[in-house]
Parts: C-alpha cells; sequence; structure tokens
C-alpha cells in the first residue's frame, strides 16, 4: 500500500472527508466490465474516497471491491468515506428510502459516509431510463428540492447515513435551502476546472461552511457519445498548452496540475480513471504546490464551459446553470 495519503477536510457536522477520491461513473463501460478490479487497485494505492450514484451502475463492484479489500485486511470500512447519490426518479418522500436502501443494499453496506441529492431537479420515475423521455422532452416533475431536503434529513436521523449534501445546486438555491433546512448540506458536489471556475459559488459555499467537491475535473473527455445531447465538441482541458506549461515548471503532468488546481482551494477532487498508471499519478498531488501566478493563469482560461450540462432538463424552473 502506498504511504501517501490524501489529505482530509472536515466537515460543517465534524465528519472528515478525503480531499481526493475516486470516480467511478462510466467506470464499467469504460473498462468492459473491470470496475470491481480497478476499484480494488485503487483502494490499495491509497485511496479513501469513493464516489459512486444510483446512476453508475457501479455499486455493485464497489461493494464487492470494499469487502475484498477489507477480507484481505489491507482496510477496515471505518477507513474509507463513501458517497452514493438520491437520483431524481426518487424524490417523492416515500421514495428518497427506497432510493438510499438499494444503494445500500448494491454497496452491500449499512451506511454510507455522504449521501447527496444528485441535481434539484424531479423526474417522472417511468421506464429504465436515466432520463425518462417523451418526443424529445425529458419527462420533469414539480418536486421541490426544499421538500426533497427532508427526506434527506430523515435519512442522516436514521443514521444509515453519516453527512448529506447536494450536487450541482447553484448559489440561490443553496440560499433557498440553507434558508428552511434542520441540517445544513455539509457538500456542494459541482463540475469545477478551469474552463468552468466558478469563483462566485466557491465563495458563497466558503462563507457558509458547505464544502466542495469538484467532479469533471479532466473535462470528462471519454463520456460517451449520447451524453453530449446539445453540447459542443468537448474541450481539451488536458492538451490546454498553459496547463502544460505550468505542468512543465513543476516537472509534473498536465493531469496532476489540474488535480492540484483544487487541492489549493480545499476543494476535494475526484477523477476517474481505468488505468493503473493513472490512478497512482493522479495520487500524487500532495507534494507539490501551485503559486499564486500558476493559480491565476489557470482561472484565466474560464470560458464557462461545461462537460456535464444537464441539457435534457435545461428548460426546467429548477435547471441550476442559468
Ligand atoms: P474526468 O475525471 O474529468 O475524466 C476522466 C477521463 O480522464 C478518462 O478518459 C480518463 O482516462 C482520463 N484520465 C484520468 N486520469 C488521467 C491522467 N492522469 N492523464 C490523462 N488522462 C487521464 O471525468 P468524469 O469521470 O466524468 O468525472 C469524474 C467523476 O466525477 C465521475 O466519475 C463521477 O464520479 C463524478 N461526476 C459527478 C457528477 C454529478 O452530477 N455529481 C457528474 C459527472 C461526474 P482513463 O480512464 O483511460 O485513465
Amino acid at each position: 500500500m502506498s504511504s501517501e495519503q490524501p489529505k482530509k477536510i472536515k466537515l460543517s457536522d465534524g465528519n472528515f472527508m478525503p480531499l481526493l477520491g475516486l470516480g467511478t461513473f462510466h467506470l464499467k463501460v469504460a473498462s468492459s466490465n473491470r470496475s470491481q478490479e480497478i476499484i480494488e487497485e485503487a483502494i490499495a494505492a491509497g485511496y479513501r474516497h469513493l464516489d459512486t450514484a444510483h446512476t453508475y451502475q457501479t455499486e455493485g463492484d464497489l461493494g464487492k471491491a470494499v469487502r475484498s479489500k477489507i477480507q484481505q485486511g489491507i482496510i477496515q470500512r471505518q477507513d474509507l468515506f463513501i458517497v452514493s447519490k438520491l437520483w431524481c426518479k426518487y424524490f417523492a418522500p416515500e421514495d428518497i428510502p427506497v432510493c438510499l436502501d438499494k444503494s445500500l443494499s448494491d454497496l452491500q453496506l449499512d451506511y454510507l459516509d455522504l449521501y447527496l441529492v444528485h441535481f434539484p431537479v424531479g423526474l417522472q420515475k417511468v421506464g429504465d431510463d436515466v432520463f425518462p423521455m417523451k418526443d424529445g422532452k425529458a419527462l420533469t416533475t414539480d418536486i421541490d428540492y426544499v421538500d426533497v431536503w427532508k427526506g434527506m434529513e430523515a435519512l442522516k436521523a436514521s443514521g444509515k447515513v453519516k453527512s448529506i449534501g447536494v450536487s450541482n445546486f447553484s448559489v440561490s438555491q443553496l440560499e433557498r435551502l440553507l434558508s428552511v433546512a434542520k441540517v445544513p448540506p455539509v457538500v456542494n458536489q459541482v463540475e469545477l476546472h478551469p474552463y468552468l471556475v466558478q469563483s462566485d459559488l466557491i465563495e458563497y459555499c466558503k462563507s457558509k461552511n458547505i464544502a466542495l467537491t469538484a467532479y469533471c475535473p479532466f473535462g470528462s473527455p471519454d463520456k460517451p457519445k449520447e451524453m453530449h445531447r446539445g453540447q459542443t465538441d468537448p474541450e481539451k482541458l488536458l492538451e490546454d498548452p498553459v496547463v502544460g506549461e505550468i505542468a512543465a515548471k513543476h516537472s509534473r503532468t498536465p493531469a496532476q496540475v489540474l488535480l492540484r488546481y483544487h487541492i489549493e482551494q480545499d476543494i476535494a477532487v475526484i477523477p476517474k480513471s481505468i488505468n493503473s498508471v493513472q490512478i497512482l499519478e493522479n495520487m500524487k498531488i500532495f507534494d507539490f504546490s501551485l503559486d499564486e501566478e500558476d493559480m491565476r493563469a489557470l482561472r484565466s482560461l474560464d470560458r464557462g464551459w461545461r462537460a456535464a450540462p444537464f441539457n435534457e432538463v435545461k428548460t426546467h424552473r429548477f435547471y441550476p446553470f442559468k
């Protein structure tokens, strides 16, 4: 096992979240069904934060990987920070615990470290598609995320989740949530990288003691084609010359610079990789720093570009990326 353990940040409820995690969206397909093996490899390398979701189809393999590493004596359950997400088809009060129980059962766990509301727009519970569509439009509901939050608070009270948070929430949605929440969200997991800097959102979350997790740190270059609906070609963040220059200056790779960019801001980051060399490379970000000049140059690349725009629900009143 690597001696290099990722640093942690303290959440507002007193729990600790490792700053580096392994993303598992699209892992199963990208790895031709090797997700369990890859997750085991990441745990052995020292990853302690594992990110999944009801919709990723990786909860089963993640659960098997965790169980196997516990049986081998490599880790104990309490060493890990396991995150999953409530999908938008389960926003009705009676469905919220059902979605969590399905995740826990697939993961073979009796609790999650962090459970997030995946996205603030409700979807109708029809068919098997992640986004149920009719005539080119997503079948949404009008369920208010503020009401969903009451269900999340009940899950925390049940002890089945240690911490609760949100994902893809805007500043105004967080403000509205905080004005009524009995238990405030401890995390907002959002897309962040130098092409999507989101300084206002970062500043707001920090002012309210809401930790951030950055997803798609490399701009999700292997995102499946069908998810490019209504989007321009993917941007090549890893090949950006400015990122390359900063990497050369520090004798690091562009990927390490893009990950360190978040660590400098005390933001957790969850890169996904199916490649053994890159899984290790992505961990080696705690033994160098970016200076102010590097950070300024990276922030200057901002172009408001999203790898995950959730265009399917763009016209909904709760769509967060306006
Ligand atoms: P990503 O991490 O930005 O990019 C993954 C891609 O980067 C893969 O093609 C991977 O290739 C490549 N890569 C990884 N390490 C590399 C390295 N060191 N050098 C060069 N290329 C490298 O994309 P993502 O998976 O979309 O996002 C990360 C995680 O965020 C997801 O897995 C998921 O857990 C989470 N997420 C959350 C939401 C949400 O709504 N909350 C949305 C999207 C994603 P290889 O696999 O070949 O290494």
